[in-house]
């Protein structure tokens, strides 16, 4: 007998619910999009258990014929399209035929619904390796789908979810990237019976940004729209302008014909067009959609469909670049127009820049009691050299001639230049304090007379409520309120009491990026970074001569002072050996 046999069809189904179904997101995704390709305007999403024990979508389409009922659930069963030539130009998010097979291979599934034009609806009930019983029910127009214990019957796969809290975060992704997108519908998602996402239909696009992402972008909205006349690509969205910005790409949402796609590419393009704007490491958000002729994109590229494959992908990548440089533009005037306002001094401001640069400079010198540059020199053996070491040479005299840029502190020594980062110098020294606070558990705390009430997208709440307990020794308190908002009703003293809800944002944000890949020790110490990160002097604040004293007298009982907790050097000196060099005096 030979070695090669052909499948028998319930393995057959089983290998292909693996391509298409692999957690409880993609379930929902594909229940979503039907619910889209049913023209539903309200569609309701209901998880228990992160999706594992069951997940609940229902809508108000056109609904599915009675006499369809007990097919759409076959494998490669379709309304979608009908002959070779649709495949060419499809407009549904489905065409495939495999979501509602796939799910019944994998889990115990139940359709109820009623189409537009019959009375009387149906219903179907399907466990894995049984006959599904079929049936009629009353029930108003639109579908119910219910999807219960996924990969009951696998093992192999259920091993492979993560935990339920993890389960729902993804769900929560999903949702929110489609009704970010398809703003003309509402969307509702419940978690373990809390309404955590709840959207009305037909909300225009910035609100429906602000009511998912949170208020803080709401000022930051840039309008894009750019219809290309050569190739007719249009691009339109919107995009969040710097300095809001995220750690990853979790919100570039970006969709062709309002399908959502994954395209590194894309990316690439789009973050590059913001160039300077942009941060290292950090990625912009948006929600852009491209539409060009149907026939110009293949979606049928993809297991899940992430990905589409486009005809011309440098006309695509051109439209969008030319988008996106054309959105931007006029921030990037904002901050040259900054500069020349610097520029031109209001007649006082010089009056006093001048008053500076005309007192004595003896006047003003100071006496560094710690060394500025902790620079031992080694031999190879590792052991110090005998003679002065660098230590010695940079203890003394020295000046402050003021900031440059509004970053770096500027002083004068006998023996050259030391240029400080304002920012990462007063980060360490913020940093260490408030390590020390934290072991000697005594972190201060400033209790808010009015507490602010943060408004967080439905992830980021999750996450900070998970991170509670390591934020009250950090000295935030914290509390659910509503949904979608906490109040914070005391934080550590070390915070500008100034700070507003458009503040905390960012830091929260950072707070669950990098809470999310640590635990214990590491967590508290990337909490603690990221709170004194916040704390900090900003990069582009101007400083008194005061305030840059007071700082230089912190870092003076600061360890590891010549260092940010990031590892970034505060400090960099040009001796005046250097300086002779450069200009070629010696
Ligand atoms: P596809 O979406 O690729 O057609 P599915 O397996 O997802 O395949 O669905 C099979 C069929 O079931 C669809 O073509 C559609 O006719 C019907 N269907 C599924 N969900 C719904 C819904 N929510 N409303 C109306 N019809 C639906
Ligand atoms: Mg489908």
């Amino acid at each position: 007998m030979g070695r090669v046999r052909t499948l028998p069809d319930d393995l057959v189904a089983l290998i292909s619910a693996g391509e298409v179904i692999e957690r409880p997101e993609s379930v929902v995704k594909e229940l979503i999009e039907n619910s889209l390709d049913a023209s539903a305007t309200q569609i309701t999403v209901e998880i228990t258990n992160g999706g594992i024990d069951s997940i609940i979508v229902s809508d108000n389409g056109h609904g599915i014929l009675a006499e369809d009922c007990p097919i759409c659930i076959q494998r490669h069963s379709t309304s979608k399209i009908e002959k070779k030539s649709d495949i060419e130009a499809i407009r549904t998010y489905g065409f495939r035929g495999e979501a509602l097979g796939s799910i019944a291979a994998v889990a115990e599934l139940r359709i109820f619904s009623r189409a537009a034009e019959e009375e009387l609806g149906c219903g179907l009930i399907s466990r894995p390796g049984e006959r599904p019983s079929i049936m009629r029910v009353s029930r108003p127009q639109g579908t119910t789908v219910e999807v219960r214990d996924l990969f009951a019957t696998v093992p192999a796969r259920r091993k492979h979810l993560n935990t339920p809290q993890a389960e729902a975060q993804r769900v929560v992704e999903v949702v929110m990237r489609y009704a970010t997108i398809r703003n003309d519908v509402g969307f509702t998602l419940i978690r373990d019976g809390q309404t955590v996402i709840d959207c009305p239909p037909g909300q225009s696009t910035p609100d429906r940004v602000v009511s998912l992402w949170g208020p803080a972008v709401g000022k930051m909205l840039i309008d894009v729209h750019h219809s290309d006349p050569i190739s007719g690509v249009v691009v339109s969205g919107y995009i969040v302008k710097p300095p809001l910005t995220r750690g990853n790409r979790s919100r570039e949402y970006l969709s062709v014909l309002k399908r959502p796609i994954e395209d590194e590419r894309l990316s690439r393009v789009i973050e590059t067009s913001f160039d300077t704007l942009l941060m290292r490491g950090r990625y912009p958000m948006f929600v852009l959609d491209i539409e060009l002729d149907v026939s110009g994109v293949d979606p049928n590229v993809h297991p899940t469909k992430r990905e589409v494959r486009f005809d011309n992908p440098e006309e695509i990548e051109e439209a969008v670049r030319q988008a996106v440089n054309r959105a931007l533009r006029p921030s990037r005037q904002d901050v040259t127009a900054s500069l020349d306002d610097f520029m031109v001094m209001t007649t006082e401001q010089q009056t006093q820049t001048e008053m500076r640069r005309d007192a004595p400079t003896p006047a003003l010198k100071e006496t560094a009691h710690w060394p500025l540059i902790e620079r031992v020199s080694l031999t190879s053996d590792g052991a110090e050299t005998t003679g002065v070491s660098e230590r010695e040479m940079f203890e003394g005299n020295f000046r402050i001639i003021g900031q440059l840029n509004n970053l770096y502190i500027l002083l004068e020594f006998d023996d050259g230049l030391v240029i400080i980062d304002q920012h990462a110098a007063h980060e360490r020294v913020v940093y260490e304090r408030l390590r020390r606070q934290i072991s000697e558990g005594d972190v201060p705390v400033q209790e808010l007379l009015e507490p602010l009430v943060v408004r967080l997208d439905p992830v980021a709440l999750q996450r900070i409520q998970g991170l509670s307990d390591e934020l009250r020794v950090l000295g935030f308190h914290i509390e659910p309120f509503g949904s979608g908002e906490i109040i914070v009703s005391a934080m550590p003293s070390i915070l500008d009491r100034t700070v507003l809800e458009t503040d905390l944002i960012p830091l929260f944000d950072e707070i669950i990026e990098r809470g999310a890949l640590r635990r214990g020790e590491r967590l508290m110490d990337e909490l603690v970074k990221v709170t004194a990160c916040h704390s900090a002097i900003r990069a582009g604040k101007a400083l008194t001569i005061p305030q840059i004293r007071n700082l230089l007298q912190e870092m003076a009982h600061t360890p590891d002072r010549y260092n940010c907790p990031h590892g970034r050097p505060t400090m960099v000196r040009i001796t005046n050996t250097e300086l002779a060099a450069m200009f070629k005096r010696i």
